[in-house]
């Protein structure tokens, strides 16, 4: 139970960073090494405006610096990135768990870009 609340925490880590592949490259910013911002206004995020899911519930769903709202689409992701990690390691044995999380996060990127891409 420990080590599926902990691939749990892992993923929704790894669903952040699959958030920024969704969107970033349309935008033709770069994946890796920008720093994360407020979609609206640019403001850069803080380490405290980081935390997956817990900073968009802190933050009441805005921005601290424009208080633009901020999409949904971002704490959507890092929980199902947290899901993907804690079913796949709940239901499949731990050398094959890596490959059932790879999977699912690139079945999540695909259906993150289709939503997207369709609005
Ligand atoms: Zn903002």
């Amino acid at each position: 139970m420990l080590a599926v609340a902990v691939a749990a925490l892992v993923g929704l880590v790894v669903g952040s960073f699959l958030g920024t592949l969704v969107l970033r490259p349309p935008k033709g910013l770069p994946v890796v090494g920008g720093r994360s911002m407020c979609p609206a206004c640019g403001h850069q995020l803080k380490a405290g405006e980081l935390i997956p899911v817990v900073s968009w519930l802190v933050q009441r769903r805005r921005c601290r610096a424009c208080e633009q709202p901020i999409p949904v689409f971002y704490p959507a992701m890092e929980i199902a990135g947290a899901l993907v990690a804690g079913l796949s390691l709940a239901v499949v044995p731990w050398p094959f768990w890596l490959a059932a999380c790879a999977a699912g996060w690139l079945l999540l990127v695909a259906c993150g870009r289709l939503l997207v891409k369709t609005g």
